[in-house]
């Protein structure tokens, strides 16, 4: 049975602001049609919620229904290369069953607690092994959704124009309850580092980006270098559970966004505090040093589930991507703006930016690989004073240089930004919704404000 959830109307656990009216956890799909249909009981906007882990208000239901989805939450099948599986089924717990069955899924992120619902109609870029598989939804072959006039519907990748769009829905063409995804035998993974200053970096690009293997990399705006994480697939190789990698995990995540906050909350003047900062980014790369003679281990062994709630990981992040072609210069420039935005106003972010490099992957409409090989830009922080100014100026640096938003891990965008960058792309799904979904039952005025 449909459950009523009561918690105080401006509950807000992941401190970006949400207000639902309504709070429901169903625990069957048929129990969905009937919320969409009693505007009066459940008001829109009806939004699904996961793990609400986004970056952004792409979840928020202001004054209307929130569907926490965690109620459907089986793992219903594991079939010849793929696993069919429930929308609130956390990817950590599915990457987990799936290998001690000696599978795994074709890409991993690093954290376990994204829903499979979520995963299959957000933007989730991840470093990619190939063109066509870029981003998480990529790997969904079937979903199954109820439309906002309650109806049962089933997709597959048969309808390759359906699914995509689909892919890049955010909940707003229907309620997804069930999901398919293509899984694989579970590959040792060869991770290597190498860290370079910026002007090799760029002059080896080519050679980097065209060896084979995924790429991770940490960009040290202030001292101009680029960490290149390589990760090959290799059947071949023993896997060894690696002491380095679990410090490694430890210092990119936990370490510096404490320590960066500790050190924002205590030092007020910024030279000292600069300094400690560089200690740390030091420590990082000696860790990284120690870690570059190769270490072999599966994917699921990076995922690491990160508290219940979101605000509790102190620990945000934004991420645009880029042309593949432009990023060495863009890194330049980027790197350029942390500086000058830091001479301007007195603030640098205290953690290494990420960045994934991704192949094309044409699987939704707003994949940030659409138009071509891109690489991301993710600067990192612990959310300290100067943070939400600067993501505001960073926004403007990576519209000016051709760069593609995402509506769950962008923070602070503007309409113009995503209109410049998805064009006739936002334009195809803002006729789509208005014509599948014309009384709104499923739009927030997030989407409303960027998209609608
Ligand atoms: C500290 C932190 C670290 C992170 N690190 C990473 C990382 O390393 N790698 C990575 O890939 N991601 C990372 N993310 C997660 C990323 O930000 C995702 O945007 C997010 O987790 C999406 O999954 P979710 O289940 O939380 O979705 P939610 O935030 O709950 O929802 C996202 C969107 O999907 C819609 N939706 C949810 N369920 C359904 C459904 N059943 N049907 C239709 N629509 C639905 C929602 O309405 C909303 O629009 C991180 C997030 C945080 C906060």
């Amino acid at each position: 049975m449909v459950l009523k959830v009561s918690r105080p109307a401006n509950a807000d656990n992941s401190g970006v602001y949400r207000r639902p009216q309504v709070l429901l956890r169903p625990v069957r799909c048929d129990e969905i049609p009937g919320i969409l249909g009693k505007p009066k009981s459940y008001p829109a906007p009806v939004r699904p919620v996961g793990a609400n882990y986004s970056q952004t208000r792409c979840v928020a239901s202001d004054g209307g229904t929130a569907l926490d989805m965690g109620g459907l939450s089986k793992i219903l099948e594991f079939d010849d290369g793929c696993v069919r599986a429930q929308a609130g089924v956390r990817v950590g717990a599915l990457v987990r069953a799936l290998a001690e069955r000696g599978l795994e899924l074709p890409l991993t992120p690093e954290i376990g607690n994204i829903s499979v619902g979520a995963l299959s109609v957000t933007t989730l870029p991840q470093p990619s092994y190939g063109p066509g598989l870029a981003q998480l939804s990529s790997c969904v072959t079937e979903m199954k959704l109820i439309t906002p006039q309650g109806k049962q519907m089933t997709v597959s990748e048969r309808q390759r124009d359906l699914m995509r769009v689909l892919r890049s829905s955010f909940g707003m063409l229907g309620i997804v309850h069930e999901v398919v995804l293509r899984v694989r035998p579970l590959t040792p993974v060869k991770i290597d580092y190498q860290a370079l200053p910026l002007a090799d970096f760029a002059a080896r690009f080519d050679e980097i980006t065209t060896a084979p293997g995924a790429l991770r990399l940490h960009l040290s705006s202030f001292q101009d270098r680029v960490t290149v994480e390589r990760r090959t697939l290799d059947e071949e190789a023993n896997v060894g559970r690696s002491g380095i990698w679990q410090i490694r995990n430890s210092v990119m995540r936990n370490v510096l966004p404490a320590f960066g906050s500790s050190v924002g909350s205590v030092l007020s003047a910024p030279g000292m505090r600069h300094a400690v900062l560089s200690g740390v980014q030091r420590a990082l790369r000696a860790t990284l040093d120690r870690a570059a003679s190769g270490v072999v281990m599966h994917a699921h062994d990076w995922m690491r589930d990160l508290p219940e709630e979101a605000w509790k990981a102190r620990y945000t992040y934004s991420l645009w991507a880029f042309p593949e072609r432009d990023f060495p210069r863009i890194v330049g420039e980027y790197f350029a703006f942390c500086r000058s935005h830091q001479k301007q106003h007195r603030y640098r972010c205290n953690v290494v930016s990420g960045s994934s490099r991704l192949h094309q992957d044409r699987g939704s409409l707003f994949s940030v690989s659409y138009a071509g090989a891109a690489c991301t830009i993710e600067p990192s922080s612990a959310g300290e004073r100067g943070w939400d100014d600067f993501l505001i100026d960073f926004n403007d640096f990576a519209s000016a240089c051709g760069g593609t938003p995402t509506f769950n891990q962008t923070r602070s965008l503007l309409r113009e930004h995503v209109s410049k960058a998805l064009g006739d792309r936002g334009r195809l799904f803002r006729q789509l919704r208005n014509r599948t979904d014309p009384l709104n039952r499923l739009q927030n005025s997030y989407f409303a404000a960027l998209l609608g």
